[in-house]
């Protein structure tokens, strides 16, 4: 189904309520979450369930379908990026999507109390967090006030990509974004369980700021990202290939 929204070039996106239910299992709330970013990346969303009816239909109660584990910046909103709107997702956004016990507790209240099946840490090329991270691994400086609890917790990943000889920030963002998704289940034994049992999944995706298009770089369930709608191969032979 596609919706254009702008017929005769009429300015404005078409807003709709997706009257389907939503996912309730992790294969399928991935897949929904890829073809919302394939409207986004080929221009062509439907922002649903942004009007006001849905808006007074959820306010009752949510049942969102993904956690999204984001990094905070500006660039990286996730309603946005994935075409979704109000109730569809539970997002938790630090600056370099660290996993410290608020954010734990956050996914943890997502997964057992909402029952969310499935989530996603979103990472993105160019990252700054990572980037200060890879400034004080190479400098020694450390950053001032709070912002060291930041780059402390990015820090592993710095030590990880340079005992595999990675060296371009991109390739170090994905490595980032795999030792989040161990540092979540391996943090978590509420979540660990959740997806041992089946009835969740964890996928990190890198999202390109240019083209606006979401890649899995590691998952758990192995290889669960490739059930994902056309989601793309995701090779665990060569996660973070420079
Ligand atoms: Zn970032």
């Amino acid at each position: 189904m596609s919706h254009s929204g702008t017929p005769g070039g009429q300015p404005g996106p078409q807003r709709t309520t997706d009257r389907t239910p939503a996912p309730s299992e992790p294969a399928r709330a991935y897949a929904e979450l890829i073809a919302g970013n394939r409207r986004f990346v080929g221009g062509a969303p439907r922002h649903p369930n942004q009007d006001a009816g849905h808006r007074a239909a959820v306010a009752d109660g949510q049942h969102p379908f993904a956690v999204i584990v984001g990094c905070s910046d500006s660039r990286l909103a996730a309603e946005i990026i994935f075409d979704r709107g109000l109730g569809d997702l539970f997002v938790v956004r630090t600056a370099g999507h660290t996993a410290g016990p608020e954010v734990l507790g956050s996914v943890e209240y997502a997964v057992t109390v909402l029952g969310t099946p499935l989530v996603v840490v979103l990472g993105h090329d160019s990252c700054g967090a990572v980037q200060a991270a890879r400034e004080v691994a190479t400098t020694g400086t450390q950053p001032q006030g709070h912002l060291r609890a930041v780059v402390d917790a990015v820090l592993p990943s710095l030590r990880r990509a340079e005992t595999e000889g990675v060296q371009d920030i991109d390739g170090i963002v994905d490595i980032h974004i795999a030792q989040t998704v161990e540092t979540l289940l391996g943090q978590s034994p509420v979540l660990a369980d959740e997806v041992a049992q089946g009835r969740c999944a964890v996928v990190g995706v890198s999202y390109r700021l240019a083209a606006g298009a979401v890649r899995p770089v590691a998952a758990v369930p192995a290889g669960f990202a490739t059930l994902g709608e056309e989601a793309g191969p995701l090779d665990p032979a060569a996660p973070a290939a420079a």
